[in-house]
């Protein structure tokens, strides 16, 4: 529970296309920052070859949708064919929460909580293909989250996201860690 007096923690939505560098952004950020921490999606998706052991909780479609019946989501979204969803944050928990989720994700946020903080990390083509191909998705799959990406761009914008180019990952990491200190004061 927070203190009394303590603000609220902040909760801060990071989204952009996959390739972007958000998860290396954000295990930065929790790193350089112990206030802060990051939610653990769970998704129905097969585990990739550059899945970090905790990117997400594995699960198959029955389970997701237990849960979801359940209210454990804040938010889920379905994600080129995949489902994936955020838990319920713990409320014990006065970390400032990041949650690394698509702009769908976010806007389902932006309604349910109006003061967290959008964040949209983007990279340029030919970059962001070349990234993508580099982590081993099949040409397919990359010309579905290139489109994907495309379109979540222009929703990002609708939504106000402050956009952060990840060219430079140092700087890029900065940025975000300075919209977070300012929203702190
Ligand atoms: P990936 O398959 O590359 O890990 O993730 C695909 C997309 O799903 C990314 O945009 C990622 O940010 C988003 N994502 C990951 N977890 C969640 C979640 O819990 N909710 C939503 N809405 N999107 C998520």
């Amino acid at each position: 529970m927070t203190s009394e007096g303590a603000k609220a923690p902040l909760i801060i939505v990071i989204s952009g296309p996959g390739g972007a560098g958000k998860g290396t952004i954000v295990r930065e950020l929790c790193e350089q920052d112990s206030k802060v921490t990051v939610s653990r999606s769970w998704t129905t998706r097969e585990p990739r070859v550059d899945d970090k052991d905790d990117s997400y909780f594995f699960v198959d479609d029955a389970t997701f949708n237990k849960h979801k019946d359940n209210g454990g989501f804040i938010e889920c979204n379905d994600f080129l064919g995949s489902m994936y969803g955020t838990p319920m944050p713990d409320s014990n928990d006065e970390r400032d929460l990041i949650l690394e989720i698509d702009v769908s994700g976010g806007r389902q946020i932006n309604e349910k909580l109006p003061e967290a903080i959008l964040i949209f990390i983007d990279v340029e083509d030919p970059e962001l293909r070349r990234r993508l191909s580099e982590r081993g998705d099949k040409s397919s799959e990359i010309d579905k989250r290139l489109l994907e990406a495309e379109r979540e761009r222009k929703e990002a914008k609708e939504l106000n996201y402050q956009i952060i180019l990840n060219n430079d990952l140092v700087k890029a990491t900065k940025a975000i860690n300075e919209i977070i200190c300012k929203a702190r004061l």
